[in-house]
C-alpha cells in the first residue's frame, strides 16, 4: 500500500521543524534552545523531530517522563536531555547512567536520585525546579531553602551535580498577565538564593514557547520550546503561525471513502444533528475520534475537500464523519485535508481547536496511534 493512499495519515514536514527551530533561535539569540519532544513530540514523532531539531541547532531536548528521555537515548540521540515528571520508584538509575538531567522538585526525589547515583557509581545531573507561581510541579519558596541545602550537601558528597535551576510560567500565553512579572521576580530571587548557597547552574530557564516569542527578559540561558517547534501558535491572541514566523509541520489528510447523492430531508450521522436541505452529495471522510478528530467539533470542524473548505455535517463518529459537498464535486479517493497550513489554503489545527473549544496543543497531540506518520524531508 502506498502510504499517502492510506485511509488517513499525518504528513510531517521535518523541514518545517528545522525552519521553526531556526526562527525561534533568532527570537532568543543569546540563549540555547531546548526542543520539547514530550508526548511523542506533540504527536509528530519524537525521534524524527528531535533529530531535525538538533540539525537546526537545538542543543537541548526535553521530555516529561524519564521513559520518553530513555527512548531518545535508545534511538541514538546524544547531547543534553532534561526530563521532569518523576514518581517514586522511577527509572532513576537508568536515567543517571544514560546521562539524562533529572528534575528535582522535592526532598524525596533528591533522596531517590542520590541512591541511584551511589548504586551506579556516578554523579547524577540534577536540575532544581522552583514553583514561582504555577502551582503545579516545582518546589514552593517556603521549602526552597531546605531543598537547596540538601542539594548542596549532596553535591559536596559527589552524588549529584546541580546543572540547572528552572521554573515554568502559568500565563505566558496571555501577554500582560500580572502573574508573569511576579513569576520572573520570584525566579530571580530563588535563583539568587541557590547561587549564594553554592549552586553554579549551567542553565537557568523559565521560558516556554509563548515566553520565547513575546518576553525577551525571560530567556535567561535556555528557552524550552514545544508547540512553536511544530509550527502551531501557542494562543490565538499571539497571532497565526505565519504572523509568528512559523510553519505548521503536521498536515492531517484522509482519502474520501464514499460519495453519494441523498434526497432532501436526509439525516446525517448519529443523532441526525444534520439534515440535508436539498438534494446533495455527501462525502464520507474515514477518520474519527479514535484517530484524534475531536467529537466536540461535530457540526463545526473544517475540511478542505472538493476544492473548498466545508464543515463536518453532524456528529464525528469513532472512525468516520461526513461532509455535505453542497454543490462541489469530489470523487472517491480524493484527498481531504482536515488541517495543514493556512498559507496553502488549508484549515489549521488552530481552527479545529476553536471548533472543539480547546487549544491547538490538544489537536495535534491527540492524533491517534492508528494514524501513520509520513515524513517529508527526513
Ligand atoms: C510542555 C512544557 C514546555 C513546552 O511548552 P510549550 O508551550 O509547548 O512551548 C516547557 N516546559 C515545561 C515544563 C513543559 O511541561
Amino acid at each position: 500500500m502506498n502510504e499517502t493512499a492510506a485511509r488517513v495519515y499525518a504528513e510531517i514536514d521535518l523541514d518545517a521543524v528545522r525552519a521553526n527551530v531556526r526562527a525561534l533561535r533568532e527570537r532568543a539569540p543569546r540563549s540555547a534552545l531546548m526542543a520539547v519532544v514530550k508526548a511523542d513530540a506533540y504527536g509528530h514523532g519524537a525521534v524524527a523531530c528531535a533529530k531535525a531539531a538538533q540539525e537546526a541547532g537545538a542543543s537541548w531536548l526535553g521530555t516529561a517522563t524519564p521513559e520518553e528521555a530513555l527512548a531518545l537515548r535508545a534511538a541514538g540521540l546524544e547531547g543534553p536531555v532534561l526530563c521532569w515528571l518523576w514518581t517514586p520508584g522511577g527509572p532513576w538509575r537508568e536515567a543517571v547512567e544514560a546521562g539524562i538531567d533529572v528534575s528535582v522538585s522535592a526532598l524525596w526525589a533528591l533522596e531517590e536520585v542520590r541512591e541511584a547515583a551511589r548504586a551506579a557509581g556516578m554523579t547524577a545531573r540534577i536540575q532544581l525546579k522552583a514553583d514561582t507561581g504555577l502551582g503545579r510541579n516545582g518546589c514552593q519558596p517556603a521549602d526552597w531553602e531546605a531543598l537547596v541545602t540538601a542539594a548542596v550537601a549532596a553535591q559536596s558528597e559527589g552524588t549529584v551535580r546541580v546543572t540547572g535551576v528552572w521554573s515554568h510560567f502559568a500565563c505566558a500565553d496571555e501577554p500582560g498577565h500580572p502573574s508573569v512579572p511576579l513569576q520572573l521576580t520570584a525566579f530571580r530571587d530563588m535563583l539568587a538564593y541557590a547561587e549564594k548557597e553554592g549552586v553554579e547552574p549551567e542553565v537557568r530557564h523559565i521560558a516556554n514557547s509563548p515566553a520565547t516569542l513575546t518576553l525577551p527578559e525571560s530567556h535567561f540561558d535556555l528557552v524550552r520550546c514545544g508547540i512553536a517547534v511544530y509550527g502551531v501558535s501557542p494562543a490565538p491572541e499571539l497571532g497565526t503561525p505565519a504572523q509568528l514566523g512559523l510553519r505548521p509541520a503536521m498536515a492531517l489528510k484522509a482519502s474520501v471513502a464514499l460519495v453519494k447523492s441523498v434526497p432532501p430531508g436526509h439525516g446525517v450521522s448519529y443523532g441526525h444533528h444534520y439534515v440535508t436541505e436539498r438534494e446533495t452529495s455527501l462525502a464520507l471522510i474515514p477518520a474519527g475520534y479514535a484517530d484524534g478528530v475531536p467529537r466536540h467539533a461535530s457540526g463545526r470542524g473544517p475540511v478542505l475537500v472538493g476544492g473548498r473548505i466545508h464543515t463536518v455535517a453532524g456528529r464525528v463518529a469513532m472512525d468516520q464523519f461526513v461532509v455535505d459537498l453542497d454543490g462541489d464535486e469530489a470523487r472517491v479517493g480524493d484527498e481531504a485535508v482536515l488541517f495543514g497550513d493556512a498559507e496553502r489554503g488549508e484549515p489549521t489545527a488552530e481552527d479545529w481547536a476553536q471548533a472543539a473549544h480547546t487549544i491547538a496543543y490538544e489537536i495535534v497531540t491527540r492524533i491517534g496511534g492508528r494514524v501513520p506518520r509520513v515524513y517529508l524531508n527526513g
